[in-house]
Formats: structure tokens, C-alpha cells, sequence
């Protein structure tokens, strides 16, 4: 067949995939360590939702739990382990589970729905609810150090529950409902796993390009499964005449021909390359980046990861998370570490986190403290080039940050430094949400945020004479939105001591001796901005009381207090969590 005419049919494909109502599609794409630029596995994931289904970014710390105790999905009670692993994903708004999802020892993993033969035959006789794909994915993260563990595991899962019941917010389970593949990658290897109700196959991946959609792709070329060897796995259980199954075969050529494309002739494949994948719009063929189709297909890329694993010691894991579309957003790093995210990363709209039977949930709303729907309601209009341009340059700004970053980052881990590392890119992280935010608010969502931010509790109080030359100060800061950390402000005398102070956008604290006498005056200046730049200030006037030691005042008192609101934040944000 001519390339016009493959070109033709999948125009045509395509054009009857658009009249098909998609509940939930997805992409997933990896290039291993020889096909990269850097000789890392690089990974990404479109995830294709309904519109209204936020995703924000959650963090969950490892946990020790009872003898007896249970795990409450959406539809069954699962026994749960003695420990579970750290995870990231992102989570949409009533489910456990993840779309996309990372744990500590570096495994990351990304699902597809895929339409079989043995869906159709649970439609017909609906056999008991049990495991949503996205579930099976972070509980196999949860439980599962290597590519290979988190694998059994959800492969254990599989055999052990099976797989049904709507994975849609508002769907019923006939419509809802969709078996499940998966990419599984570690720092050595890939696997490509492939179920179709309670049986699966595998393959592994030790070099060169992959990818999968919303399709069945593996046959008989599979490594490890539960069915008989050497049967045809996609010929045994791929639905090829479902609308989702068609859209999948075209989008899984497409990934693969760009992959095939950036890795030909010896060239390897960059960061920047699998970003362009997941924002990929050709003409001809329905393009990796999906949007919906006013009544007629109500699936989007709803949320896109880009993962950079490491490939020797010393080397740490780069997440890049847009959330929305990605060809209107901004890929922002967002580092994996034991402090989290900012609360406004894993917030949802106004129906809040939970985790409830998608069947019986509404819709989730906008609500203007979460990362998520700012950028989906920034993305309900059109991006145009000028914007696109903008949003280009602070996204290649983050990338060349953590290129000068990367050095040092990596002796502080090869070091034994892992607080000091991880407290950077904690910090890393939380500066450019920041100036992502500040931007889309300034470029598409201006005239969203009036609301001035406020500083309260701010120690110490004017007119307070304090016992000695020991200042401890220390405020809140609140925000409808999100106070913008980097423009945070602290004046001491005229002097400007703000790299003195422990800052969130949470509040701040600062220890320091005063100079002077006795009765001597002073003044604190505290100035914060909002990402929308809305501005709010405070000051206190105080008096001292001499050098230590004047008034009896115990030494060292001041210690215990030592503790920054930073760290504090961190420490109240993990505990809400844990409940
Ligand atoms: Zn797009």
C-alpha cells in the first residue's frame, strides 16, 4: 500500500473513530537507555479522560499497617500488606488508583483501556466488580520494588480479583468498563503487559523504542503469560471491530512512527522529543495529543508525564507533569521526594479527593486552589502562537535549570547528602509551579485572581519589648490561590534579610540577634505577592531587650523553636495524608 493511501484509510479510520463516543483512551511511549540522548529510559504517558475528570498530583509516604488490615477500593476490599512503598501519581478525583504512577525505587508505570473479547463476553454476563486498572497499578507500586515485582504483583492482582466495573466518573458499567495494558519500566528494563479479562501476556523491553494505545499489539511475540504458549494473543481477544480498538491501532503507529523518526540514522531521542510526542498533532491521523469532540467523543489528554530514570548511582528521577493538554500547558518538574508536592499540585476541584464508585460520582468543578483546573480552564479557549511561545521559553527555562542543578545534585546523592538534595528539589519544584502559574494567570487567565493574600500572626507583635537581643519571628501567609514564595520579602532595619529566613508559601520564620541596646527600636517588614500578583504587607515595630544574659532569660531556650515553618508545612501536609 502507497503511503498516500495508508495515509487515506487512516484519515478515514480516524473519521468514523470521531463518531464514536471514547470513554477513556491513552497513550504510552518508552525509549530505552540506547535510544536516548542521555542514556536514560525515558517514558512517557498521555492519559485521555473525561473532560470534568481532574487528576492532580498526590503523594502517599510509605506506611506500616496492621496485621488485619484492609485496603477499600472503589468496589472491593483487598487485604493489605504489612508496608507499602512511597508513590506519586496522578489520581483522578474519586479513585485510588493512578493513571500514571512512580514509586522510590524508581519504577514508573502508565495504563491503557483496551476493548476485548473478553469485556464483550462480561457485558453480556457481568461476572462480580473488582479491580479497576489504575488501582492494580498503584497497588503493584505500592508493593513492588523492581519492574519485574511491580509486574507479579499486578499480574497476581489480575488472577486474583479480575477486572471489572466502570473506570469512568458517571458511567454505568457496561459502558464504562474496560480491561487493561500496561508499560512497566525500571532503570534496566521495560515490560509490556497485556490483559484481557483474567488472563495476560508480557514481554519485556531491554532496548530500542515502544509504545501502546487503546489496542491489544502484542501476538505471539510475548515472553510470559497465563495462557498456552505461543498462542496469538491479540488474534485470541482483540476487539478490533470497537471503535476505541481502531483509534488505538492508528495512535499506536503514530507514536511508534515518531519514536522510529527521532531514532533513525544513529540519532537518539531527547526529553524535548517525548514531549513533542505527547503534543503531537498530525493532520492526517488522529495525533497523540487528544482534544474533544463537541457530543461526539468526550475522552482528552487530560494529563501527561515525561519520566527520566536514572541509569547509574548518583542519578535521580526527572518527572516533567503537565496537566491537561499538552500541547496548550507547560511541563513542569515536579521531583520525587519525601516532602511532597504544594498543596495546590494535589488539590481537586470542589467535589475534593476521595475514593468513591466512579458510577455514583458527579462531575468535578472548577475550583480556583487547584493546579489542575486552572490549566483546564485556561485551556478552554485557544492557545495562540504568541502564547505558545512564551510558555515554550519558561518550559526550556526549566530545563536548563536543572542542567546547571544536576551536577552538584547528583555528588550531594552519590555523597550521603539526601536531605540537602531533596530539600532543592523540593524547592525546585514549588518555584516553578510558581512562576507556571504566575504565567498562565498573566497570559490566559487574567482577571481570575483579585483576592489579595494575607499575612497573619506575625511575631513579634507591635509595641512588645522582648527579653533579650534573641529575635524569633515568624508569620502565616494565606492565599485564595497561592502565595509565590520567590517574591516573599523580609526587611529588618532597612536591611534586607530574607535569605536569612526559612520561606514557604505557607508562612516564614526567622532567628536572629539583634544589635543594640536596651529599649532600642525596631522594625519587621514583611511583603508577599500572590502567583497573581496581587500584594499584601505588614509590619511590626518592637523593642529590644539588650544583649542575652541582661534579664536572666535562659540560654538556649530558643532552640526547640528552631524548627521552620518550612518544615513544619512539610510535616502537617504528610500526616493529612496519611488520614
Ligand atoms: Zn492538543
Amino acid at each position: 500500500m502507497s503511503s498516500k493511501t495508508l495515509s487515506l484509510c487512516v484519515a478515514l479510520i480516524f473519521t468514523l473513530v470521531a463518531f464514536a463516543p471514547l470513554a477513556s483512551a491513552c497513550d504510552t511511549w518508552i525509549a530505552m537507555g540506547d535510544s536516548t540522548y542521555n542514556g536514560r529510559i525515558l517514558f512517557g504517558k498521555n492519559s485521555d479522560r473525561p473532560p470534568f475528570d481532574c487528576q492532580p498530583l498526590i503523594y502517599n509516604p510509605q506506611q506500616f499497617w496492621g496485621a488485619n488490615a484492609t485496603l477499600k477500593l472503589e468496589y472491593i476490599e483487598i487485604p493489605q500488606v504489612g508496608y507499602t512503598y512511597a508513590t506519586i501519581g496522578a489520581s483522578p478525583y474519586w479513585c485510588y488508583g493512578y493513571e500514571m504512577g512512580m514509586n522510590e525505587f524508581g519504577v514508573v508505570v502508565g495504563n491503557e483501556a483496551v476493548h476485548t473479547y473478553a469485556l464483550e463476553q462480561n457485558k453480556l454476563t457481568p461476572p462480580e466488580r473488582g479491580l479497576l486498572g489504575m488501582d492494580m497499578l498503584r497497588i503493584g507500586l505500592e508493593r513492588g520494588q523492581t519492574a519485574r515485582e511491580v509486574m507479579d504483583t499486578i499480574t497476581l492482582l489480575l488472577e486474583t480479583y479480575g477486572q471489572w466495573g466502570s473506570g469512568a466518573p458517571g458511567q454505568d458499567d457496561n459502558t464504562g468498563s474496560y480491561d487493561n495494558s500496561f508499560i512497566i519500566a525500571d532503570s534496566t528494563e521495560a515490560w509490556i503487559l497485556e490483559s484481557a479479562g483474567r488472563d495476560w501476556v508480557a514481554k519485556r523491553i531491554a532496548e530500542g523504542t515502544d509504545s501502546i494505545s487503546n489496542v491489544i499489539s502484542l501476538q505471539s511475540d510475548w515472553d510470559e503469560g497465563s495462557i498456552a504458549e505461543g498462542t496469538n494473543f491479540k488474534l485470541l481477544y482483540s476487539n478490533e471491530a470497537d471503535p476505541v480498538s481502531l483509534s488505538g491501532e492508528s495512535r499506536e503507529l503514530r507514536s511508534q512512527r515518531l519514536l522510529d523518526q527521532y531514532s533513525a540514522d544513529g540519532d537518539k531521542v531527547t526529553l524535548q522529543e517525548m514531549m513533542a510526542i505527547a503534543r503531537d498533532h498530525e493532520v492526517s491521523v488522529p495525533g497523540i495529543c487528544m482534544h474533544p469532540i463537541p457530543m461526539l467523543s468526550d475522552s482528552v489528554s487530560a494529563g501527561s508525564w515525561v519520566v527520566s530514570l536514572p541509569s547509574k548511582q548518583g542519578e535521580f528521577i526527572e518527572l516533567w507533569w503537565c496537566a491537561y493538554f499538552p500541547c496548550q500547558g507547560i511541563y513542569v518538574p515536579a521531583f520525587f521526594t519525601p516532602y511532597g508536592f504544594p498543596d495546590i499540585a494535589s488539590n481537586a476541584g470542589t467535589l475534593g479527593k476521595s475514593v468513591s464508585a466512579p458510577n455514583d460520582v458527579a462531575p468535578d468543578e472548577f475550583k480556583i486552589d487547584s493546579y489542575w483546573w486552572l490549566f483546564k480552564k485556561a485551556a478552554d479557549d485557544q492557545m495562540d502562537d504568541e502564547r505558545r511561545t512564551s510558555f515554550n521559553s519558561l518550559e526550556q527555562g526549566f530545563i536548563d535549570k536543572l542542567d546547571t542543578m544536576r551536577p552538584e545534585t547528583e555528588h550531594l546523592f552519590s555523597s550521603g547528602g539526601w536531605s540537602l538534595a531533596y530539600a532543592n528539589l523540593t524547592l525546585f519544584t514549588e518555584e516553578s509551579m510558581d512562576s507556571t502559574l504566575s504565567l498562565l494567570i498573566s497570559e490566559k487567565l487574567s482577571g481570575i485572581d483579585t483576592e489579595s493574600p494575607t499575612i497573619t500572626d506575625l511575631k513579634p507583635e507591635t509595641g512588645i519589648s522582648l527579653s533579650d537581643n534573641n529575635l524569633r519571628a515568624s508569620s502565616l501567609f494565606n492565599d485564595n490561590v497561592k502565595v509565590d514564595r520567590s517574591r516573599v520579602r523580609i526587611m529588618l532595619d532597612g536591611t534586607d534579610v530574607t535569605d536569612d529566613s526559612s520561606i514557604s508559601s505557607d508562612g516564614f520564620s526567622l532567628n536572629t540577634i539583634l544589635n543594640g541596646a536596651k529599649g532600642d527600636a525596631h522594625d519587621l517588614s514583611i511583603e508577599i505577592f500572590d502567583v497573581a500578583g496581587n500584594k499584601a504587607s505588614m509590619n511590626s515595630v518592637f523593642s529590644a531587650g539588650g544583649p542575652s544574659g541582661d534579664e536572666g532569660e535562659t540560654p538556649g531556650f530558643g532552640a526547640i523553636a528552631l524548627l521552620s515553618i518550612v518544615l513544619l508545612a512539610f510535616v502537617v501536609r504528610n500526616i493529612k495524608r496519611k488520614k
